[in-house]
């Protein structure tokens, strides 16, 4: 299509007008442009659109309707099941968008689209302030956010969409708008865990909190004694405060060993935190304990070596409310049948301040306390079908312990049901907000609120 020739005027014209870069088949940087954090996702855009500013991203959304092309929204580039890339579409690109305005005074961050977590915590750790991000550094702020946010600082402060003040939105229409509380609340309403499907986000607005030094890192415990580390984890889990998130992963260490480590962060004083950490380096033997107090920032860039750009990964997703002994079973069987040293099971526990809002407050619905799986294949070279298997059965076997609905930002190219139940008793109103804001369906590419409004037409 884009090689007809009124679309080569079109593009043309906005080669014209373009303030960033940008790339098709053919021009120097393509194939390094096209690629996305994981490897195993290989697709030709027709166009790569950088974008350098609002007025950008406003013609990129335009150029590509007028063409009918299929619209691909990329920020930091981390889905997992590459929903931020397309075949033969236009990839709107957001990752040069590095704006940041914090204003200590008033604990709160004016964030542009195209920030990764390590760059926006950088810029308000400067003040001694944070909020809740998630847990690798390298992750995009933008479809995190989207999607809610899950984190070490969500027991205290909640998800990151609670902490979310306004966007600032390009509407399918092309028109730009800001969301908030008091303007366009119901819009506001939806992007809060309604992901990509209202519109491109361009800058967020945020509450922080004073976070210092967190006395966090992980100990490990080797696979033999997941079972009872488990148990342990579970009975500790149960009665944490605010301030101490804790997951469970399943995973080999970087000396070749199969293990169960427990990860952890407090952001209370660190003289509570020693005290509230040290039944975790009693669970079993451990093999290492790296439990110290270091910067919130330290923490989330030293998970990035292990989710290196480039590799290849597959992920599947549960929810988990309670982990019984039948539960803990199948992830110790998880664990011992994995395939790859790089794969992992990652149990994270939802608590405090995430699940005390009420489901409707937000599009996010998960509200109650519990735990998210992630069962994360990865693997370097040869062939990904033994990978993705071990994730498919680990998937299956947590079947019957598992409550219905999975976090958006964990699901990967699932049916429309998946996506139903993530939403809940909220999809209803998600369908309303998508058949005002994209009833042609321009934002596709995502976990998909389907307009009805269309069909509702053709009935007429
Ligand atoms: P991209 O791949 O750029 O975009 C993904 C989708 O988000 C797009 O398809 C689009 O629908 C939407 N989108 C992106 N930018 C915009 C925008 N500006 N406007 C409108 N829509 C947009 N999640 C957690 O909650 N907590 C974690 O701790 C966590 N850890 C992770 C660690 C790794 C290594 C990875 C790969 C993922 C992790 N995730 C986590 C999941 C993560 O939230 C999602 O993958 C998220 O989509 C990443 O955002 P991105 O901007 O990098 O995504």
């Amino acid at each position: 299509m884009v090689e007809s020739t009124q679309c080569s005027v079109v593009l043309q014209s906005l080669r014209g007008r373009w303030h960033g870069e940008l790339i098709s088949p053919g021009n120097e940087g393509y194939d390094a442009a096209r690629k996305v954090w994981n490897g195993a996702i290989s697709k030709q855009p027709a166009i790569i659109a950088y974008c350098a500013d609002t007025t950008d991203v406003v013609q990129a959304l335009q150029f590509a309707r007028s063409q009918c092309l299929q619209v691909a929204v990329r920020s930091g580039g981390h889905s997992l099941s590459g929903q931020s890339t397309c075949n033969g579409g236009v990839v709107i690109d957001l990752s040069r968008l590095k704006g940041i305005r914090v204003h200590p005074r008033q604990r709160m961050a004016c964030a542009e689209a195209g920030l990764t977590l390590g760059e926006f915590v950088r810029a308000t750790q400067t003040w001694g302030l944070a909020t809740t991000t998630g847990t690798v550094a390298g992750t995009g702020l933008a479809g995190l956010t989207l999607g809610g946010g899950l984190g070490w600082l969500m027991g205290a402060y909640g998800l990151t969409i609670d902490n979310l003040c306004s966007v600032q939105l390009v509407t399918a229409e092309g028109r730009i708008l800001r969301a908030s509380i008091t303007e366009e609340a119901e819009l506001f309403w939806g992007v809060r865990g309604g992901g990509g499907n209202f519109g491109i986000v361009t800058a967020f607005e945020f509450q922080l909190h004073p976070v210092g030094p967190v006395l966090a890192g992980k100990v490990i415990y080797p696979l033999a004694q997941a079972r009872s580390v488990l148990r342990c984890y579970r009975e500790y889990t149960s009665s944490l405060p605010d301030e101490l998130t804790a997951y469970a992963s399943l995973l080999t260490t970087s000396d070749g060993v199969p293990a169960i480590a427990i990860t952890l962060c407090y952001c209370g004083s660190l003289e509570e935190g020693e005290r509230l950490v040290k039944p975790v380096r009693t669970f079993g033997t451990p093999i290492a304990d790296f439990i110290r107090p270091m910067s919130y920032l330290k923490l989330l860039t030293r998970a990035d070596a292990g989710a290196p750009r480039g590799r290849s990964y597959y992920e599947k997703a549960r929810m988990l409310k309670h982990l019984n002994d039948e539960a803990v079973e199948a992830f110790v069987e998880c664990g011992a049948r994995c395939t790859s040293p790089f794969s992992c099971v990652l149990i994270q526990h939802v608590h405090g301040a995430a699940s005390r809002i009420d489901p409707s407050q937000t599009a996010f619905a998960l509200r109650e306390e519990g735990f998210v799986i992630s069962i994360v294949a990865a693997w370097d070279d040869g062939a990904a079908d033994q990978h993705i298997a071990w994730t498919d059965k680990c998937w299956l076997a947590l079947e019957p312990y598992s409550s219905s609905g999975v976090y958006v930002n964990f699901l990967g190219d699932e049916e429309e049901g998946q996506v139903r139940a993530a939403y809940g008793a909220n999809h209803e109103r998600l369908v309303t907000l998508k058949n005002r804001y994209d009833p042609t369906n321009c934002f596709a590419l995502n976990q998909n609120i389907t307009p009805t409004i269309t069909e509702r037409k053709n009935l007429a």
